[in-house]
């Protein structure tokens, strides 16, 4: 039987409550690429200096980033990326190759990732660290885990995610992404269909929240392709919500982010939410992978290309 536990239990939401808004993510991206001072975030942001400062403080409050100075006089201090921060690589480079496939095309040349150890241009893949095969979200068991006793009380109401402005066009990221992750409830909403839920009843109760706030959720991830409805009653007409595959391909980035939330913000009893690999029984431990030569992939043998016509011709070639 279903346990609507599972979902509030899951450290998605801890994950999330670290990252989950647009800004943040943005403000993550620049990190990536290196940018480590405030006016340089300001300056490829384009963002109020009110909002850049909050949203450094929240992450370095939460471990992410680390500040240091860098000057005395004036005093002035740099923000780099701390272990935290760069524990969320995985999440980043799903995120990258989720985009690559899935979210429209924009004028920026898209950034495509190189593997350092091969030499190719890769698509990272999730796999099971323990048997090696690709992780389909259809083949992943739950169980309550030690820390789930924990977070039964509803986990602190964190300030709703708005949308302040449109992101400046300068992101990476695309805005398909943002909308997906930038946002308290979305990537929620869609975690509850790799639980197995369909009804907007089931999803209501389990998420605990308001019908309407579901219902606009709902009708995005419809509009954005992740899922598609399904007639399952008439009269009164009853709709299923289930994944499409582009919904599917979404599921390492959740379980990245989840990985990451147990490791660094779960419980000291352990993990709240045990995945398990059925084929091979194993606790699931994603891992990711070289798409050309299977070895793995990390923060030192991964690097970041443009897309320009050449580096493509020549990958074609
Ligand atoms: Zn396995
Ligand atoms: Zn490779």
């Amino acid at each position: 039987m279903f346990d609507s536990a599972y979902i509030r239990a899951s450290s998605v939401n801890r994950a999330l409550d670290v990252i989950g808004d647009r800004w943040l993510i943005m403000i993550l991206q620049q990190a990536w690429f290196g940018v480590r001072r405030f006016d340089d975030f300001q300056t490829r942001l384009e963002l109020a200096r009110s909002t850049l400062t909050n949203r450094l403080k929240h992450l370095v409050e939460h471990e992410v980033l680390v500040r240091e100075a860098y000057s005395d006089r004036p005093r002035r201090y740099e923000y780099r990326l701390g272990p935290r921060g760069r524990a969320l690589y995985p999440a980043a480079l799903m995120s990258l190759a989720w985009q690559q496939r899935w979210a429209p095309p924009t004028d920026q040349a898209p950034v495509l990732l190189r593997h350092l150890d091969c030499g190719a241009l890769t698509t990272p893949r999730m796999h099971c660290a323990d048997c090696g095969g690709e992780v389909d979200p259809r083949d992943v068991d739950y169980a309550l885990g030690p820390g789930a006793r924990e977070v039964s009380a509803r986990s602190p109401r964190r300030r709703r995610s708005t949308v302040e402005g449109q992101p400046a066009t300068r992101t990476l990221v695309s805005h398909e992404l943002l909308e997906l992750l930038g946002d308290r409830w979305t990537p929620q909403v869609a975690a509850t269909a790799f639980f197995g839920l369909r009804r907007f009843e089931d999803m209501r109760e389990a998420l605990e929240l308001a019908p309407n706030i579901l219902a606009d959720r709902l009708r995005r991830l419809v509009e954005l392709g992740i899922f598609r409805t399904e007639v399952y009653q008439t009269r009164p007409q009853r709709l299923h919500y289930r994944l499409t595959d582009k919904g599917r391909a979404f599921y390492p980035i959740l379980l990245a982010l989840m990985d990451w939330g147990d490791r660094w913000y779960a419980p000291a009893t352990g993990a709240p939410v045990i995945l398990s690999h059925r084929p091979c029984g194993a606790t699931l431990r994603p891992q990711l992978v070289c798409s050309v030569c299977g070895g793995l992939l990390d923060s030192h043998n991964v690097a970041p290309v443009a897309a320009t016509p050449s580096v493509v011709r020549s990958q074609q070639r």
